[in-house]
């Protein structure tokens, strides 16, 4: 009999899994299970062209309606799944019980919101994750208004550049020292936030946000740490994303920050594997969890691969980007625990990049507006070679030369 594979949720992760087990396994039922009305879609582009405007909304389609049909597998839009029976191998939705052989978690993750206590609730303040936040927010991105953004991180950074291209009064308020804290160097931090000074974007570092307050229950400014305030009309909140772990976590499954799983994607029951945002795995001896199209993709065609009898572990070279303005920031590797960054000039003016290092060891490059940097970067990481930080700050170095056949 044909083996039943079951998803819960139908975004970036689920489709790849799809894909992949149709491509391994001819005659498995593919089942995919997703709350959101909207067959599954990309999500970078929703800070990025979409909400500028300058891309449609059908071109954020991961595959086109007719794909699903062609490869035989299902996919249930507008479906949420209220429990996992891990014992009886089953999930559960509305009333009904589908059992499965196989099932891949991919329910991603749920951006953090502010409390209600300090103005969370308050008309035109938003969280951005799907589809139905973006144009709840370009809905309200007249010429002129007053945005402000919680948070420097990514989400943040790129909501702020599209309300400064569309001709919206910015600020940004981060309450750490420096914007892009968690995630990247100060040297790319600086230069990111210069970008976004020169778009007329006001960054307030090391600013703590009291409240927010609104009058007829729509924000109308923000009370900021040291008592000041700042009108707004909007307000995008980006201050990190928890993963969507609770049915898991019901189910008995291991948890810690997301769903726990093996090098072959397996939780800690082996019919259930997760995989995307929710998944948190072993990368250099240290749990992780990683929030990219990169990660998403690949950890759930590992999935595939593992439940169609591979044994591979899932050893990926992770990769981002980040488009604000018209710069262009691309990372290769993860710099988690480096102690040492040096700064290699761009190949063009306007660029350059950031090579992270554990002592001599390479971990990552930034690259802003730099792509032969980032390839470069990618393809030593891949190749399993390495870079010293001599090499890599010397702009005449050739770095061609490190990954050679
Ligand atoms: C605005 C934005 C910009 C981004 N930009 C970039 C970028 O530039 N580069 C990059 O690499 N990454 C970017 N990302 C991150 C990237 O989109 C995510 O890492 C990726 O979508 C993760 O895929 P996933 O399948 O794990 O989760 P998702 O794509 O979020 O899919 C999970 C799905 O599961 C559904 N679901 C959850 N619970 C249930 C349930 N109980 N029943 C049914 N369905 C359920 C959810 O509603 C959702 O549709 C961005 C994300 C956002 C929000």
């Amino acid at each position: 009999m044909a083996m039943k594979a079951v998803t819960i949720g139908a975004g970036q992760a689920a489709v790849a899994f799809a894909a992949k087990l149709r491509e391994l396994d001819g005659d498995a039922e593919i089942l995919m299970i997703g709350e959101e009305e909207s067959l599954p879609y990309q999500r970078p582009p929703l800070s990025k062209k979409y909400m500028t405007g300058e891309m449609e909304a059908d071109r954020l389609l991961l595959r086109p309606a007719e794909w699903y049909d062609d490869n035989r597998i299902e996919c249930r839009t507008g479906t949420q799944v209220t429990q996992i029976d891990a014992a009886a191998k089953q999930v559960h939705v509305g009333g009904e019980a589908v059992s499965f052989d196989k099932l891949l978690i991919a329910t991603g993750a749920t951006p953090r919101a502010l409390p209600a206590a300090i103005g969370g609730e308050l008309g035109n303040v938003f969280t951005l994750r799907s589809l139905a936040d973006a144009d709840r927010i370009a809905a309200q991105m007249m010429e002129d208004a007053k945005a402000l953004v919680i948070g420097g991180g990514y989400i943040g950074l790129e909501a702020a550049a599209v309300f400064a291209t569309r001709g919206l009064k910015v600020h940004v308020v981060e309450m750490a020292d420096r914007i892009l804290k968690r995630v990247a160097s100060a040297e790319t931090a600086a230069f990111v936030r210069s970008v976004h000074e020169a778009h007329g974007v006001s960054v307030l570092e090391n600013t703590s946000l009291e409240r927010l307050e609104g009058s007829g229950g729509k924000i109308s400014h923000a009370v900021l740490g040291d008592g000041s305030s700042i009108e707004a009309d909007l307000v995008v909140v980006g201050i990190g994303v928890s993963p969507n772990d609770a049915l898991a976590r019901q189910a008995g499954l291991v948890c810690g920050n997301g769903i726990e799983v093996d090098e072959g994607t397996r939780t800690s029951h082996p019919d259930i594997h997760a995989a995307g945002d929710v998944a948190s795995f072993e990368f250099h001896g240290q749990r992780c969890r990683l929030e990219s199209v990169q990660n998403a993709i690949e950890q759930a065609e590992h999935a595939a691969k593992t439940i169609a009898g591979g044994s591979e572990p899932y050893v990926p070279v992770p990769w981002f980007w980040s488009d604000q303005y018209d710069m262009k920031l691309q990372i290769a590797g993860l710099n988690t625990g480096f102690d040492r960054t040096v700064t290699r000039p761009g190949s063009h003016e306007g660029g350059q990049s950031v090579w992270y290092f554990s002592g001599e060891k390479f971990l990552a490059v930034d690259a802003i507006n730099d792509p032969r940097a980032y390839m470069f970067g990618k393809k030593i990481l891949e190749m399993g070679r390495t870079v010293t930080p001599e090499q890599a700050a010397d702009a005449d170095f050739d770095l061609k030369a490190l990954i050679k056949p």
